[in-house]
């Protein structure tokens, strides 16, 4: 069989992506070889600073490329509002539309009890500190609106419960039910924003 060791090397790291299959990957491999020398070297110079210029922020755990993220270092921001999401992502899709100009706090999940994902391994403990630490006044949670996102933003409030004065209110599901915040468009996002409702 025909084999050249380089070029396998990189068909097989390549098909390991998310979404590439074998022969997205051998037709990604083949773009590439065709390319500049320098045109690689910026590309594969691109994924190592990726990875080794970016941090988990220490007070939101979004991602960023210092101790304390672009978002939480903005002080033109408004900071008495914090959306809660799940994941780093969800951050990203909700800064597109352009709109919420509040706080973030990146959970790291969901509860999710058949994947032995409690409470405990979210970062649930950390923002009743900064809610009660920081002079917040509205909670938004942004979990998706499925079973695992609902439950969790029901224990959140719960965990909530003794902060006086503090609004929780709860995305509005414009987003069809089961569907996840990376599916939905920045509009379907912004109006799931504007029509919240408190959680009672
Ligand atoms: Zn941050």
């Amino acid at each position: 069989m025909f084999k050249i060791k380089s070029f396998d090397d990189c068909v097989f790291e390549l098909s390991k992506l998310p979404g590439i299959g074998k022969k997205t990957a051998m037709r990604l491999a083949l773009y590439l070889l065709n390319k500049d020398l320098p045109d690689i070297e910026r590309l594969s110079n691109t994924l190592v600073n990726l990875k080794k210029n970016t941090r988990i922020c220490k007070k939101c755990f979004g991602i960023s490329e210092s101790d304390i993220c672009a978002i939480c270092a903005d002080t033109g921001r408004n900071n008495d509002t914090i959306c809660v999401v799940e994941e780093p992502k969800d951050v990203f899709i909700i800064e597109a539309s352009g709109r919420y100009d509040g706080l973030y706090h990146v959970l790291g999940g969901k509860i999710a009890p058949l994947d032995d994902i409690g409470p405990d391994k979210l970062r649930i403990n950390e923002l009743i500190k900064r809610v009660e630490s920081e002079n917040i006044n509205e909670i938004i949670i942004a979990t998706n609106p499925d079973i695992e996102g609902e439950t969790t933003a029901i224990y959140i409030k719960k965990r909530l419960s003794h902060i006086n004065k503090l609004l929780i209110t709860r995305i509005a599901s414009g987003i069809p039910i089961g569907s996840h915040l990376e599916y939905a468009d920045e509009v379907t996002i912004l109006k799931s924003i504007e029509n919240r409702r408190e959680m009672r």
